[in-house]
């Protein structure tokens, strides 16, 4: 008996082999073909060109602005509303000016808001000097305390005004979309994949799209956190004015918030929250007022602590390397992630989608070509970069100076305060002041409303 069975069995079984694996080849190719048409109609007809991820001041505006212009605009943000954590409140007249210009004041003028006449510096808990922040010399509009949550609740209403807006919330991005390098659109928990020609990461200081793009990020160490308050109590001695508290390595911060309570920022050494908390609210409160005048401190002190809810704003500033890739752009916070001094987050965010969409809504009214986006992309970049490199640099140098206690600091704060025994000067008075007022570049609106 001859063993001819095996080598035939095996050709055999090769031969279907490779039948099958041409079958795979040709079924994927084909499968692959009709992904990809589908995906290009489902671009032609139903995508955004724009995708924005997060609705947050950088996102809500530009949503707006784009979806005014015509451009077809998805904006995605996480969460279902916007009233779950305290953001920045502070607007500069740099913030309020844009919304101005872009035809947004009298709907702005509806959100709960307080107008802030004057800052308060206080040195070792006696007045140094008042800077009057008067709209007629100073800048146009005086700065306000704003609800960010309302800010943002009627931006995103006037954007639903046009038919070209669509916002998904309570959509978390999870991914970027990639095809050979090019980013063209994301993937969301509910709504699965979505496709654009431009994705804009507008998700703040933990940015999904940043991370997921590669782009690296150059971050500025900070020594400090900063405790944030809420206290149910009559602003009486605070309306209409924003107290800094500087001294003995600390600094606190006291304003009045559009639904009369008062907001209290405490700035602390890295990484000793833990130990604050444990106080207890009322105990915090207590250990803050040492750094206060009398009159603030009494004002604090008569709050009701039932519904108070200290947290931790962990300070982080950075700004990433590049703001853009093919088919993708940042902006706000995911491209540069502010620090709390001088109250410029909010403001910086809302120029940085004023000029984003001075750049994009003439690339993105033609048929978009790839390559020509990134370099409108690059463009905006180079412009942001005059004001927030600049601004960063102001943010960075503060805390050194106020925190710092040596015995030297403390002679030049102790002179500083009596040569200024809190008189009233004009907010313009330091060029670093001022630019934190008014911003470092000029931002216009330059499209016709
Ligand atoms: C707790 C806190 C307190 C702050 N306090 C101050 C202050 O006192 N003064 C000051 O000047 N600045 C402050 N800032 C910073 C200031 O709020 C920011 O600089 C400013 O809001 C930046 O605006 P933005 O639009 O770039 O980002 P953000 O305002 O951070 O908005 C980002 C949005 O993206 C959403 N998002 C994030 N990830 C996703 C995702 N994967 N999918 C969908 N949506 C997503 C978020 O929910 C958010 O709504 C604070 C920031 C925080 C977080």
């Amino acid at each position: 008996m001859t063993h001819v069975g095996l080598p035939a069995t095996l050709e055999l079984f090769a031969a279907r082999g490779l039948v099958y694996f041409f079958d795979y080849l040709t079924l994927r190719k084909s499968l692959s073909h009709a992904i990809s048409e589908n995906l290009r109609s489902m671009s032609n007809t139903t995508s955004p060109k724009v995708i924005i991820t997060g609705a947050g001041p950088a996102g809500a505006v530009l949503a707006f602005l784009l979806s005014r212009a015509g451009i077809s605009t998805t904006l995605i943000e996480r969460h279902k509303d916007f009233s779950r954590e305290f953001r920045g409140e502070l607007l500069m007249p740099s913030g309020l000016e844009p919304l101005h210009q872009i035809g947004l004041w009298e709907d702005f003028e509806k959100v709960g808001q307080v107008e802030i006449e004057r800052f308060r510096i206080f040195i070792n808990r006696k007045p140094f000097v008042t800077p009057l922040v008067n709209p007629a010399k100073v800048a146009k509009r005086s700065p306000r305390w704003v609800s960010q949550p309302q800010l943002l609740e009627m931006l995103v209403k006037k954007a639903a005004d046009f038919p070209n807006f669509t916002l998904l919330r309570g959509t978390r991005v999870k991914n970027l979309l990639q095809e050979s390098d090019h980013v063209i659109g994301v993937t969301t928990d509910t709504h699965g994949k979505l496709r654009s020609d431009l994705v804009v990461g507008c998700d703040g200081r933990t940015s999904i799209v940043r991370a997921k793009s590669g782009i690296q990020a150059q971050a500025d160490t900070l020594p400090m956190d900063i405790v944030w308050l809420k206290l149910r109590c009559q602003p009486r001695n605070v309306t209409h004015s924003v107290h800094f508290y500087i001294g003995r390595g600390r600094l606190v911060i006291v304003a009045p918030t559009y639904d009369g309570c008062v907001q209290v920022g405490f700035i602390i050494p890295k990484g000793s929250f833990k130990t604050l908390r444990e106080l207890g609210t009322k105990a915090l409160v207590e250990l803050i007022t040492r750094y206060l005048d009398a009159e603030v401190a009494e004002t604090l002190l008569s709050a009701d602590f039932g519904d108070a809810r200290p947290f931790l704003l962990s300070t982080v500033a950075d700004r990433a390397d590049e703001w853009s890739g093919p088919g993708m752009l940042l902006l706000g916070d995911a491209a540069h992630t502010m620090s709390p001094v001088g109250g410029q987050g909010l403001n910086i965010a809302i120029r940085d989608a004023i000029v984003a969409a001075n750049h994009l809504i003439p690339a993105l009214e033609k048929p978009v070509d790839t390559d020509g986006l990134l370099a409108v992309c690059q463009g905006n970049e180079r412009e942001r970069m005059n004001e927030v490199v600049p601004i960063q640099t102001m943010q960075a140098r503060g805390p050194k100076i106020m925190l710092n206690e040596s015995i030297w600091m403390r002679a030049a704060f102790s002179v500083a305060q009596k040569i200024g025994s809190g008189r009233e000067i004009d907010a313009s008075f330091d060029p670093n002041f001022q630019q934190m007022l008014m911003g470092v570049t000029s931002v216009r609106w330059q499209t016709e409303i």
